[in-house]
C-alpha cells in the first residue's frame, strides 16, 4: 500500500503536489484555510480535513506547502507533532530553515526542508525535470523517499535543515542575474526594427554557449588559481564597459542593471589583478565593503 500523505495548502503549487501523489495512487488527506479551494481536489479523491490539526492527526507524514514561514506558524499552532515527519516545502531563508527544524524538533517531530526547483504545470511531469532540494532528517528522508519522489525527483543535500533554501536560492540567484541580462538586453533593440522574437533565438543559444562560465568558476574557486586559461581577462572586460554602457546611453536606455557588476570589477581591478577572469568578484562580494 502507498504511503498516506497529508497536505496543508492547496495554492496554485500545493493543488499540484496533490494532483501528484493522488494520480500516483496514495490516500491523501488535505486542508486549506479557504475551504472551497480544497473542492477540486475532493472529487479527485482526496479527504478534506475542516482543520489544520485534524489534517495532521490522520497521517505520519505531513507536508507543507504554504505561502511563507509565518503561515507555517500560524496553520500549525495548535496541531499535536509528536511523532510526526514534517516536510517543509515552503521557500524561505536557510536561518528560517533552521529554526523550523529546531522549533519541530521541540515539539517531537522529524524536520526536512524542501526548495522546490519547478513551477506547478511540471509537477508530476518528469520530462519537464521539476526537483525538490531536501536537507534535515536524513532518516525521514530515507524512509519517504518513494513517497516525496511522486510529485518531483528528490535531491538530498544534507542534514543542516538550512542546506535546501541554500542551494534553492542559490540556484534563483543565478537565474534573476539571467533575467537581468535578458531584460537589459531586450530594451536596447526595443524602438528598433530588431524584432524581440528575432533576438530571442540568439540570446538563447547564445546564454547557453557561455554557461561553460559556471564549472570554469567552480573549478578556479577549488584550485585557488583564477588565472590559468583565462581568455577574457578581467583588465579587457573592465575596458568594455565603455562599449556596454556606452551602447545603453545611445539607445535611451537605464544601465541600472549593469553598472554593479562594473562596479565590481573595477574594485577588483584596483587590487591588482588584471590576468584573472570574473572569478575573484566571488572574494570581493564574500568581503562586502570592508
Ligand atoms: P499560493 O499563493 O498559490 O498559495 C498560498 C497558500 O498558502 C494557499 O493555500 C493559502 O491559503 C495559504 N496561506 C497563505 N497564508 C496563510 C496563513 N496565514 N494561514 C494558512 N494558510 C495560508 O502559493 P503557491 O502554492 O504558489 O506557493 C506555495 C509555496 O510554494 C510558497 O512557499 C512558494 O514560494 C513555493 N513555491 C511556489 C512555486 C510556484 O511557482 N508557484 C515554485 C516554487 C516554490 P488560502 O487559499 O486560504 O489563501
Amino acid at each position: 500500500a502507498k504511503t498516506p500523505v497529508t497536505l496543508l495548502g492547496l495554492g496554485a503549487m500545493g493543488a499540484a503536489l496533490g494532483r501528484a501523489w493522488l494520480a500516483a495512487g496514495h490516500p491523501l488527506t488535505v486542508w486549506n484555510r479557504t475551504a472551497a479551494r480544497a473542492e477540486a481536489l475532493a472529487a479527485e479523491g482526496a479527504t478534506v480535513a475542516a482543520t489544520a490539526a485534524e489534517a495532521v492527526a490522520a497521517n505520519r507524514l505531513v507536508v507543507v506547502c504554504l505561502l511563507d514561514d509565518a503561515s507555517v506558524e500560524q496553520a500549525l499552532a495548535d496541531a499535536e507533532l509528536t511523532g510526526k515527519d514534517v516536510v517543509n516545502l515552503v521557500t524561505g531563508t536557510p536561518a528560517q530553515a533552521r529554526s523550523r527544524a529546531a522549533w519541530a524538533a521541540e515539539r517531537g517531530a522529524r524536520y526536512l526542508d524542501g526548495g522546490i526547483m519547478a513551477v506547478p504545470p511540471m509537477i508530476g511531469v518528469p520530462a519537464a525535470g521539476p526537483y525538490v532540494f531536501y536537507s534535515g532528517s536524513a532518516a525521514l528522508f530515507d524512509e519517504h523517499r518513494t513517497t516525496l519522489a511522486a510529485p518531483a525527483d528528490t535531491r538530498y543535500v544534507g542534514e543542516d535543515a538550512g542546506h535546501a533554501a541554500l542551494h534553492d536560492v542559490a540556484l534563483l540567484s543565478a537565474m534573476y542575474g539571467m533575467f537581468a541580462g535578458l531584460t537589459h538586453a531586450f530594451a536596447l533593440i526595443r524602438d528598433e526594427t530588431v524584432a524581440p522574437t528575432d533576438l530571442a533565438p540568439l540570446i538563447t543559444d547564445w546564454l547557453t554557449t557561455m554557461t561553460a562560465a559556471v564549472p570554469d568558476t567552480a573549478r578556479r574557486l577549488e584550485s585557488g588559481d583564477y588565472t590559468t586559461g583565462v581568455v577574457s581577462n578581467l583588465a579587457m572586460q573592465a575596458a568594455g564597459r565603455h562599449t556596454l554602457l556606452g551602447t545603453a546611453q545611445e539607445q535611451g536606455v537605464s544601465p541600472e542593471l549593469l553598472t554593479p557588476l562594473f562596479h565590481l570589477m573595477q574594485r577588483r581591478l584596483a587590487t591588482g589583478s588584471p590576468d584573472e577572469d570574473l572569478t575573484g568578484l566571488v572574494d570581493l562580494l564574500r568581503q562586502g565593503d570592508r
